[in-house]
């Protein structure tokens, strides 16, 4: 009996629920669900000599009389108490009945504030009896979201009488008995009581570990269930993993792969090969070769007879990406057909290219967004490619997938993320690392100056474009701006080409250029024709110039540290020395802290460690907990304990022996979970 609306309940009426309904509340399993988002402890009292003006305090006083009227309108109601030590008054607001209830001599326990101008009066204070508020000491009072018409005190009342509920609705143990008890969970029943009314400080750990706990086990199973089924589907979509075939594109790359390129390679084609849909994350720091693991999977995808496309977040990148291709394609005797789909092509280009990918004339397309509309329909598409995957929405990777039938799926991120987080926003996906970088690479070499030291840094660029050497200047604003004081690219730009005008050649780039005239630069960039390129944070991802050496970022603190280690990558990407500028231009502690890790560490997961500690991961990954991941009391970042609990829960349950019955129940509630939740999820 899931779906009682809240109207059933005792003393809601259509107000309420109008209410209730601003809060998405409608059903009692809503309101159930409307977990309380902090707690007041029910602390003992304290004595009226001891309080402060503007404070929180709980006083078990005497009312030395009954309560007056303040004026003559009947709004305020006024009186006074004392512990026989000392006297406070006390005022309530619009609750005349307060009369007829309290009565003059009579002990009562008062939790309020303190008005803020005065220690000497109690404003609108919660009234206890005694005995009542004595078997509530050590508890905790729920604090609730609320919305105008429903104060905490009614919410909690509305909760409270929503338990009656409980014994009806699907809150039944459905985890067999043996997993119950090797993690000491709460029952659930009593875990959704408590966490809305806790006795005390245990009742209320044990409550929010159990809920958690079923947070993250359900979550956790329903990807292993998907992931079985996925694995347990045959389809004829294999991709040959024929040696020959990939000895013949190997043959052609200018360099050899590095070994663990080769393993990732491997096991993709195991994959693919096996007779089951791949669906694999493929890890690697910035510069450690994965585009080329892409080209490799397509090109053997296309000599199985399958169609091949790569999804990228940015058209600078789809250029760089179908022109790498291509040179390395071309090389062959017979290479397979490449083309390029982005926004900014004429209609008549998208129709043209439509057709040739419907008609299979295309045997591999490279493209942004523009991938995703509806007129893009494949021939035989076998594999989809997305890279710089972080960029794109969690959950825009199926709809490329579902251009075709069972397709392989391979998504390539550099982003390194905590593996909770991996599990959480990947689910189902298997996971690949590159590890190393190609050999012959030398380590960047770091420094972060202050403004001060401008002029040597110039220098040093210098230096490297008479090498022969490219450099990139990074500055955080298009234009000059009347309020923020940052380095911008068009001024910046000026200086520098004034400032080096004998030596090199200036260009500036920044995304409210026209495509066109991005793509000219960069491809000016890109045959050596300009020295620096003067950028913002448009070649953030993915942009791969093997000669540029150096990028120096201003306003370097103005960057968070994910984003300037990628720019960071943009450097070393050759056997030849590079180096990386970071100019400070704030005093703060946390612009030095974060620009030292930045300086001392080349290695991308120490650096998102360090990231995550100092942003908090909310902002690090533009993921708010917000019903999109519907992780009700767990928390997905702190609560790693029970998150391994869960998993291990999982793999258990996975090798026991159940009877029918108890895996009925868990199916049933878990299919429950998923219906709800996955199809928000789209996996
Ligand atoms: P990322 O992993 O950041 O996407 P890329 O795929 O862009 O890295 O590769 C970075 C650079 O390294 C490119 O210029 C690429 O041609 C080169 N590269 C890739 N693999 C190797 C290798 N095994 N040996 C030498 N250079 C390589
Ligand atoms: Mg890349």
């Amino acid at each position: 009996m899931p779906d009682i609306s809240v109207k059933n309940i005792k003393g809601v009426g259509a107000k309420t629920t109008q209410y209730l309904d601003k809060l998405c509340i409608r059903t009692v399993n809503d309101l159930l669900k409307h977990y309380p988002v902090r707690y007041l402890e029910y602390k003992p009292p304290t004595k009226i000599g001891d309080i402060n003006k503007d404070e929180d305090v709980v006083i078990k006083a005497t009312l030395t009389k009954t309560p007056t009227f303040a004026g003559s309108n009947k709004k305020v109601l006024t009186a006074k108490l004392t512990d026989y030590i000392d006297v406070i008054d006390v005022i309530w607001y619009n609750s005349a009945y307060l009369r007829m209830t309290l009565r003059a001599g009579e002990s009562y326990v008062f939790v309020g504030k303190m008005s803020k101008r005065s220690k000497n009066t109690l404003e609108h204070p919660t009234i206890y009896t005694v005995e009542e508020y004595e078997k509530k000491i050590g508890s905790f009072k729920p604090v609730y979201a609320l919305t105008a018409g429903i104060n905490n005190n009614a919410m909690e009342k509305l909760v409270k009488s929503a338990f009656e509920y409980i014994p009806d609705m699907d809150f039944k143990e459905y985890l067999p008995q043996p997993i119950v008890k090797r993690f000491s969970l709460e029952d659930r029943e009593v875990a959704i009581k408590n966490i809305h009314n806790p006795m005390n400080r245990e009742s209320l750990f044990a409550a929010k570990k159990r809920l958690s706990f079923d947070d993250f086990f359900r979550f956790l199973y329903g990807m292993r269930l998907l992931k079985d089924k996925r694995l347990r589907v045959k389809t004829k979509n294999i991709v040959a993993n024929d040696k020959e075939t990939l000895n013949e594109i190997k043959s052609v790359l200018p360099f050899t792969l590095t070994d663990s390129q080769d393993n990732v390679i491997e096991e993709i084609l195991h994959d693919m090969s096996s007779g089951t849909v791949t669906n694999r994350l493929i890890q690697g720091d910035v510069g450690s070769g994965k585009t080329v693991v892409a080209l490799i999977c397509l090109y053997m995808a296309v000599r199985s007879g399958f169609q091949g496309v790569v999804m990228v977040p940015t058209e600078v990148l789809a250029k760089q990406h179908f022109k790498s291709m291509c040179d390395i394609l071309n090389k062959l005797d017979n290479p397979p057909k490449i083309g390029i789909l982005t926004g900014s092509m004429t209609k008549k280009e998208h129709l043209l290219t439509y057709e040739k990918i419907e008609s299979g004339e295309l045997d591999i397309v490279i493209g942004t967004h523009a991938l995703l509309v509806e007129n893009v329909k494949f021939k035989k598409l076998g594999l989809v490619v997305t890279d710089e995957q972080h960029r794109f929405g969690v959950r825009q990777r199926s709809t490329l997938s579902d251009k075709g039938e069972d397709v392989h799926v391979l998504v390539m991120s550099a982003t390194p993320i905590p593996r909770t987080l991996a599990i959480i926003l990947y689910g189902d996906l298997d996971i690949s690392t590159i590890e190393s970088k190609p050999v012959g690479r030398l380590p960047i070499k770091n420094a972060v100056i202050t403004e001060n030291d401008r002029e040597k840094a110039y220098k040093h660029i210098l230096l490297e474009i008479k090498k022969g050497h490219q450099a990139y200047i990074i500055c955080p604003m298009v234009e000059e701006s009347e309020n923020i004081e940052a380095e911008n690219v068009l001024d910046y730009g000026k200086k520098i080409a004034d400032k080096f005008s004998q030596n090199c050649k200036v260009e500036v780039l920044h995304g409210r250029m026209h495509q066109k005239e991005k793509d000219d630069i960069m491809s000016r960039y890109v045959n050596k024709e300009t020295d620096i390129l003067v950028s913002t944070t448009v070649i953030e991802v993915g942009v791969d110039v093997p000669n540029a050496t150096v990028i120096m970022i201003e306003n370097a603190e103005r960057f968070g540290l994910a984003t300037l280690h990628q720019l960071r990558g943009r450097v070393g990407r050759s056997g030849l020395q590079s180096y990386a500028i970071f100019v400070r231009t704030s005093n703060s502690k946390l612009a030095k802290q974060r620009l030292e890790i930045i300086g001392n560490s080349n290695d991308g997961f120490y650096i998102a460690s360090k990231d995550l500690v100092l942003r908090g991961p909310g902002e690090l990954f533009g993921l708010a907990q917000s019903g999109e991941l519907d992780f009700g009391v767990a928390d997905i970042y702190n609560d790693n304990d029970i998150f391994e609990m869960a998993k291990e829960a999982v793999n258990v349950i996975q090798c026991d022996n159940m009877g029918d019955d108890e895996k009925d129940k868990l199916e049933r509630e878990i299919n429950s979970y998923m219906d709800l939740h996955y199809k928000k999820l789209a996996l």
